[in-house]
């Protein structure tokens, strides 16, 4: 098997069988972004608790890229402090621009293939930009020094 085929079979495993997909909760910081290219379509809920990613969970719809980006990057982000997230989101920008793939990133290098159709890369990154608002959001709220 090639990697690519290899690649494309962690995709369609994340698109038939999406981690953290459901409906958003009442609380948590509400993220939604829409790519006008593709139609897709996500919206992102967060959890933040001093300062580490507790939850992370989307709703959406739209092409395998952009769900399966989605799914992958819940499974990556629970349990990272904000800044490591952060640095996740810059890590697989970078990807699909082609810099190297970050270290430790598990299944989200199967995207690494999509840089070669650039129509597609807004699809891969789609989810992550919305984790990059929320996550700046999250820090906005828990820097304010008046925790409730
Ligand atoms: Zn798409």
């Amino acid at each position: 098997m090639q990697l690519e085929d290899l690649y494309s079979e962690i995709i369609l495993d994340h698109t038939r069988d999406p981690r953290n997909k459901r409906a958003p909760g009442p609380t948590g910081i509400r993220v939604h972004h829409h790519n006008d290219l593709c139609g897709d379509d996500i919206t992102l809920n967060l959890h933040v608790t001093d300062g580490t990613v507790t939850d992370l969970s989307f709703e959406g719809q739209g092409c395998s890229i952009s769900q399966a980006s989605a799914s992958m990057m819940t499974q990556a982000v629970k349990g990272l402090t904000t800044s490591q997230a952060q640095a996740l989101v810059v890590g697989v920008r970078d990807m699909m621009h082609g810099k190297p793939v970050p270290e430790g990133v598990g299944d989200i290098r199967a995207l690494e293939g999509v840089k070669r159709f650039p129509v597609r890369i807004k699809c891969a990154l789609l989810s992550w930009m919305a984790l990059a608002e929320a996550l700046g959001r999250a820090d906005q709220s828990e820097g304010s020094g008046n925790p409730s």
